[in-house]
């Protein structure tokens, strides 16, 4: 049953950050007070990204800058999770990485073993939101996935909002390689929930305990379904109504945004 008593009773926070509690650079006046809650009732937030072109630390001092109480345990990015996920999957295995040096950086300090460059021992293939792409990746990538090796990738989404639109994010990224080579990847980030499930497991309350909260169906929504985590959706960014009427996929919760969330949960 959805009521608020369901939200009430909520310790985990597991927020998106573009549309949920920012856009670009500006806070939503509601956001510090709705995090104050949070932590009043002896909980915790964690903010979860798909975007893997920046490090975890570029976040920590972005939030600061905005005024957000937060250190490295309040994040968990598609990076992070890649590094887990090739980590089990892959151990002690030569990684090609198509990404950032930030998402290079990310599975160095996981002990990963990566190049850029390509070699014959190569056992994975891992695309990530690469600003950095040049041509010289994607023949390499080809290559390599033409010979057969694993095809993982941090996240599917297609595009990245700016402040004048969208530019390619991974997602189209790995539909260039598959239109080339037939393959698809492994994605590790949203919808999959993979990442819900570490930042539960990290931070040591219950699937019960536990929010998702997001402004997109198809990724912030859908992971926290996946999860079989309870859900809300706010309206503070991409969805708008038509889009949930619309949508196969319900979350259990939907609000104009955070500030309309926090109103019930202290009423
Ligand atoms: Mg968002």
């Amino acid at each position: 049953m959805n009521t608020p008593d369901v939200l009430k009773k909520k310790k985990l926070f597991l927020l998106d950050m573009d549309g949920t509690i920012y856009i670009e650079n500006t806070l939503f006046d509601f956001t510090l007070d709705f995090l104050d809650y949070i932590k009043s009732i002896g909980g915790k937030y964690i903010f979860i990204t798909n975007n893997s072109s920046k490090s975890v630390t570029d976040y920590v001092d972005k939030l600061r800058r905005m005024g957000i109480d937060v250190d490295l345990s309040n994040f968990l990015t598609s990076s992070q999770a890649t590094a887990v996920y090739l980590n089990r999957q892959f151990p002690g295995k030569k990684i090609y990485v198509m990404g950032t040096e930030s998402l290079k950086e990310e599975f160095r300090k996981a002990g990963i073993r990566i190049t850029d460059k390509y070699e014959e021992d190569i056992d994975c293939f891992v695309a990530g939101f690469d600003t950095e792409l040049v041509y010289q990746k994607l023949h390499d990538a080809s290559v390599l996935l033409t010979e057969g090796v694993s095809f993982v990738a941090t996240n599917p989404d297609l595009v990245c909002p700016t402040s004048f639109g969208f530019i390619p994010d991974c997602g189209s990224m790995c539909m260039m390689l598959e239109n080339a080579t037939g393959r698809k990847p492994y994605y590790v980030g949203k919808p999959n929930p993979m990442m819900i499930e570490m930042a539960i497991e990290k931070s040591g309350f219950t699937k019960e305990e536990t929010l998702v909260i997001g402004d997109r169906i198809y990724t912030d929504v859908k992971s926290g379904i996946n999860a079989g985590v309870t859900t809300a959706l706010v309206l503070s960014g991409e969805t708008k109504r038509a889009d949930l009427e619309a949508s196969t996929d319900k979350p259990d919760f939907v609000f104009e945004d955070v500030g309309e969330l926090l109103e019930l949960l202290k009423s």
